[in-house]
């Protein structure tokens, strides 16, 4: 950062008084430009079995197998977030959304969760930022073009509790991509 976006002055990197974190801080107006995690929210769209799985048309991970889900705006819950997100990539809309996984990702600032959630009727299509959205078996899942650790660790969870119809939602500590790429 080098300019505030409140008065346009130069910032600096200070300790403001009562913290002990470096911030921005404006020179001119003195507001303080705290900068904290985001939040990415997905779902885990299910249809007779099948899970819905879009390839990407964006960055970073283009041409790779995602969850649809995407970063959590003003104003919405994390369930909107989640739906929404479905609906923007995969024209797919969502019902019966329930809490599944939670990961801290400190290395790149973000929280991710999916909601495991029903297709509403069956249809999906092509949104945007997908190349392809298509249904997977379990035997189908692409392990190796999945684009994140995130959604290869949630499909994972599914596949398994599925064999004992329980689905306790998970809270756990994930990888870097760097160190999952090396594994796949
Ligand atoms: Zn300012």
């Amino acid at each position: 950062m080098k300019f505030c976006s409140q008065c346009g002055g130069p910032v600096s990197q200070r300790i403001p008084a009562g913290d002990n974190r470096l911030r921005y801080i404006c020179d001119a107006c003195s507001l303080i430009h705290y900068q904290n995690p985001r939040i990415v929210a997905g779902c885990l769209p299910v249809w007779n079995g099948q899970v819905l799985l879009c390839r990407r048309a964006i960055e970073p991970r283009r041409g790779y197998w995602t969850l649809p889900a995407g970063f959590m705006e003003n104003g919405e819950t994390m369930a909107q977030a989640a739906a929404r997100e479905t609906l923007e990539e995969a024209c797919a809309r969502v019902e019966a959304l329930e809490l599944y996984t939670l990961f801290d990702l400190p290395h790149i600032d973000q929280v991710y969760l999916f909601f495991r959630a029903e297709l509403a009727d069956g249809a999906f299509a092509c949104g945007e930022e997908s190349l392809e959205v298509r249904l997977f078996a379990e035997e189908e899942i692409p392990w190796s073009e999945l684009a994140f650790p995130t959604v290869g660790r949630t499909l994972e969870c599914f596949f398994a509790d599925r064999r004992t119809q329980r689905y306790p939602v998970r809270n756990e500590p994930l990888a870097p991509l760097s160190a999952y790429l090396k594994k796949v």
